[in-house]
């Protein structure tokens, strides 16, 4: 069973897809760090975030096991991460290891931006998992809070704000739901409401 999951940042997908995971016992592949890895490489390298052919070139040789989760998780990266997103050869570049990884036997949950729409049309589960811009920045900035890394709130929507805006504007593999996706908006739920939430829609569509 591959469980597709996507929505904007911070919206609560990744703990969901990660608890989705251990539930029914299946591989997770946060999609976003591969496009985190991408802007990090580049600016390990001294290369620019905004040419798309270096982008593109990074995407295609970069290794994945050169990375520690600590150094993709900053406000900066998720912001290059962006950037390097809205270029086709990099979105191109990473098509076929996320393919890959869900077409492991017995299925997988994949976290993202484009899984339902592209990555995974076919999945028979999509959740598109949302929230309202200022909930996404309470949290954020929460999380950044734990890591400590200094920001303001108003920072902070600002930059999901950004963030949406161009995640859900370019034109290749735009952030939306797909036309079969579930929508869970966990606004106004807990951590544990959402996952409950989230378990009932996923056995809601295996049953069908
Ligand atoms: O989910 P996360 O915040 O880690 O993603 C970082 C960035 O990577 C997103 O803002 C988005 O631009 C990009 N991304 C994407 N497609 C995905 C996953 C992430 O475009 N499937």
């Amino acid at each position: 069973m591959v469980i597709a999951v996507d929505g904007p940042a911070a919206s609560g997908k990744g703990t969901l897809a990660r608890r989705l995971a251990a539930h029914y016992g299946l591989p997770a592949l946060d999609t976003g760090l591969l496009y985190r890895m991408v802007a990090r490489a580049l600016l390990d390298a001294s290369q620019p975030i905004d040419d798309p052919v270096a982008a593109a070139a990074m995407a295609s040789r970069f290794d994945e096991a050169g990375f520690g989760e600590d150094v993709l998780r900053g406000r900066e990266i998720g912001e290059a991460a962006s950037v390097v997103a809205a270029f086709p050869g990099v979105r191109s570049a990473l098509i076929e290891r996320q393919r890959r990884f869900a077409a492991q036997e017995g299925g997988a949950v994949l976290d993202g931006r484009d899984i339902g729409t592209v990555i995974c049309p076919d999945a028979p589960v999509k959740l598109f998992v949302t929230a309202t811009p200022e909930v996404r920045a309470a949290r954020r900035h929460r999380e950044l809070a734990g890591r400590g890394e200094v920001a303001t709130f108003a920072g902070i929507l600002a930059d999901i704000r950004r963030r949406d805006a161009r995640d859900s504007g370019r034109s290749d593999a735009p952030l939306k739901a797909a036309a079969d996706a579930v929508i869970l908006d966990t606004s106004a739920l807990t951590v544990e409401e959402a996952v409950a939430a989230a378990i009932d829609i996923v056995d809601r569509r295996r049953r069908v």
